[in-house]
């Protein structure tokens, strides 16, 4: 008898029970699909290698396997144990609870996001945070986009196409990802005046390259690096009091935003939002998704008659902001208006725990494990903010062989982990971990290291 023949067919499968439940949550034709694959899998590797026919519990567990990674998402959470508050690959800053509920509650039903409730016809979407910008930074208007290099871009290609802009050498900045200020300057036709050199630039400079043809002056934040040593740059109200006065008006890019002081959680100063809007700027932009904690968003802060032509240009259409950004955005600002940001904000939580907090955790950490040590090291903001700059923090270490392989198998785990490797070893920073997912941490290692354990 050809053993091939006691395959089961696709449509035993189907009939068994399990076969029943498969189809029910993974639907009917994908089911199928992924018996017959399983099936000619079978086929094949009888066929070339003479491996056993798999019975009809085989095939099953076969094909299970594979709707089951079929459906694996690419996109999950993971647990962030490296100790980099904004980190850009870990997807930024996540949301607070009241941004989330947000998101659920605007997503999941229709909202007031175009639509006037006293008119009952069209609204607008641009006032949603621009009424809470008002209030919490007395500025004339606000304009959200979808990230803050499309606001770069927009502002540049609506009010400076044609002309000139002047920018300092020191500020030609790559932000990652690719996103580099001099190319967006070409990309919005923008003619691009650089002036002083890598590390100084005079107010001298700026004023010698005013002509007629100059629309603007811009500051970009140098948000990924910092240059130390021989260094000067004007003040940036003496920049916008020069700008002003030859008829210019003056554009800061702050990259991060922060609308906190950060050195009072011992790091270095970020400019703040509220710095730059007082120091005269005409238009400010920052990501929502950086300092201030929020949601992937562009900000555009400052005069009216600016913003109002970027709010009519075509390009603003094709960028704006998305329903749950400006729900979670809109959350987001109202903590800061209600002073909680610090408890409420993630990000804010991370930046000011306080480093017996941080060894407290730590040491919670090490008693449930029962391994590693506890020690004092650095961590980073990272991620487009505050270059270089870290805070002291505690952490767990651990000693062993290949930390490599267990970074790599912490990042198999469920929920991964992700860790950094310090000295050779492997650290885990619970600054980023927020306190409630400590015991998914906890499971997830544990599991981890019980294999790590066994194999090394
Ligand atoms: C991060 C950053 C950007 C880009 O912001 P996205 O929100 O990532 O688009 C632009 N300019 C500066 C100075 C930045 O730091």
């Amino acid at each position: 008898m050809n053993s091939l023949s006691q395959l089961p067919s696709v449509d035993q499968v189907l009939s068994s029970s399990k076969g029943k439940e498969m189809a029910l949550k993974y639907g009917h034709n994908l089911t199928v699909e992924a018996i017959r694959s399983s099936l000619d899998q079978a086929r094949q590797e009888h066929l070339t290698e003479g491996s056993a026919i798999p019975d009809l519990n085989g095939i099953i567990k076969h094909a299970d396997g594979l709707l089951s990674h079929w459906f694996k998402p690419s996109l999950f959470p993971v647990i962030n144990a490296t100790g980099v508050i904004i980190h850009t690959n870990l997807g930024r800053a996540p949301l607070s609870e009241e941004a989330l509920q947000a998101v659920s509650e605007v997503g999941g039903k229709y909202s007031t996001l175009e639509f006037d409730l006293n008119s009952g016809g069209r609204g607008s979407r641009l006032i949603h945070a621009e009424s809470l910008f008002q209030q919490l930074l007395g500025v004339e208007s606000a304009l959200v986009v979808n990230n803050n290099a499309s606001a770069v871009l927009l502002v540049l290609t609506v009010l400076t196409r044609g002309k000139k802009v002047i920018i300092s050498r020191s500020q030609l900045v790559e932000i990652g990802g690719g996103f580099r200020i001099p190319e967006v300057l070409l990309h919005s036709g923008t003619d691009l005046v650089e002036v002083g050199t890598t590390n100084k630039v005079h107010l001298s400079d700026y004023e010698n390259a005013y002509s007629k043809e100059t629309a603007a002056v811009m500051r970009a934040h140098s948000s990924n690096y910092a240059i130390v040593g021989f260094t000067s740059e004007p003040d940036i109200q003496d920049i916008a009091a020069s700008a002003h006065q030859a008829g210019l008006w003056f554009f800061d890019d702050l990259g991060s935003g922060a609308l906190l002081d950060t050195s009072q959680f011992g790091l270095k100063h970020e400019p703040m939002v509220q710095e730059s809007l007082s120091a005269g700027t005409d238009l400010v932009c920052f990501s929502g998704d950086k300092l201030l904690g929020g949601p992937q968003a562009g900000i555009i802060l400052g005069r009216k008659d600016l913003i109002d032509q970027l709010k009519v240009h075509p390009l603003a259409r094709a960028i704006r902001a998305d329903k749950m950004a400006l729900a979670a955005l809109s959350a987001t600002l109202g903590h800061f208006l209600k002073g909680e940001a610090l408890e409420k904000i993630p990000v804010w939580q991370m930046i000011s725990a306080s480093q017996e907090e941080i060894k407290k955790r730590t040491l919670s950490w090490r008693k449930s494990l029962k391994l590693g040590e506890v020690i004092e090291t650095k961590s980073m903001v990272g991620g487009g903010s505050l270059p270089g700059e870290t805070q002291p923090t505690w952490v767990l270490a651990l000693d062993v062989e290949h930390p490599q392989q267990l970074l790599a198998e912490l990042r198999e785990g469920d929920p991964a982990i992700i860790a950094r490797i310090k000295d050779d070893r492997v650290v885990l920073d619970p600054r980023t971990v927020l306190p409630q997912y400590d015991p998914d941490f906890i499971t997830s290692f544990e599991e981890t290291w019980r294999k790590f354990e066994k194999r090394s």
